[in-house]
């Protein structure tokens, strides 16, 4: 069994996501989390964890949303933090990838955000793309603030700034970009981690994996990015599911059965 631990089940391609909850244990799941990406999916994410004992919720805002936030969000999204089935802040963080960026906002919102990180104690799911020198920065003011540790969500960085990370105490999560086929970097990144620090993720309607890319993205197939990383490994798959369950549960402890 393993556990998806990043997946938007707010998707409108989901239709609500009944049916994909219902064939869970059949396709290999254990549990997932489904990530808001503003307050709105935030609260449709946990009015689908609320109704489903097996999933879960991320409450923030994404940085490429958050540029266009006009009030604070503060109140809102602690009191989102309080939900039973809250597990996480995020996703948050910070992504420069396109020409519209603005790089002010994203910081004042990620800070911002950090703040209800420090009011609630909760994990935080990064969302870091094309950005690692001013999340090293982020990181480094705010890293007392980050009580709960941290996941680096569909990580995309190299060697050297995984490893760093880890040595943080924070989680790298894996998504179906492991298993494309000029994916050279990642063999040596996940050889070189420390095994109790590996998540696997879908990011799912997202960068569904191999042989299914470019196609919309289910949970179960983070099923291809665990035998992935087993291959690396030269483990089992079942060595690698219980793993990486393992070490979702300790990184999100308010999954914990
Ligand atoms: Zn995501």
């Amino acid at each position: 069994m393993l556990i998806d631990t990043h997946a938007h089940l707010t998707d409108a391609c989901y239709g609500g996501a009944d049916d994909l909850i219902a064939a869970m244990k059949t396709d290999g799941l254990d549990k997932i989390i489904t990530v808001g990406y503003d307050l709105a999916s935030s609260r449709a994410g946990l009015a689908i964890a609320a109704a489903h004992r097996d999933v879960y919720c991320a409450v923030g805002v994404h940085p490429s949303n958050a540029q266009a936030l006009e009030a604070d969000i503060f109140d809102a999204l602690l009191s989102l933090t309080q939900a039973e089935k809250a597990v996480a802040v995020g996703e948050i963080g910070l992504d420069y990838h396109y020409d519209d960026t603005d790089r002010d906002k994203q910081l004042r919102w990620l800070n911002r955000q950090l703040d209800v990180v420090a009011a609630c104690g909760l994990p935080v799911c990064f969302h870091v793309r094309d950005a690692y020198e001013d999340t090293q920065r982020a990181l480094d003011a705010r890293g007392a603030d980050i009580r709960g540790g941290a996941v680096m969500h569909c990580f995309s960085g190299s060697k050297e700034t995984a490893l760093h990370y880890a040595d943080r105490g924070y989680y790298i999560s894996f998504a179906g970009a492991v298993t494309f086929k000029n994916a050279n970097k990642f063999p040596e990144i996940i050889r070189a981690l420390p095994l109790d620090r590996i998540l696997v993720e879908t990011d799912a309607p997202y960068l569904s994996p191999h042989p299914f890319r470019g196609e919309t993205n289910y949970p179960k197939r983070v099923a291809l990015t665990a035998q992935k990383i087993a291959e690396i490994l030269g483990k089992d798959f079942e060595e690698i599911a219980a793993l990486t369950r393992q070490n979702a549960y300790r990184a999100f402890p308010k999954m914990r059965p």
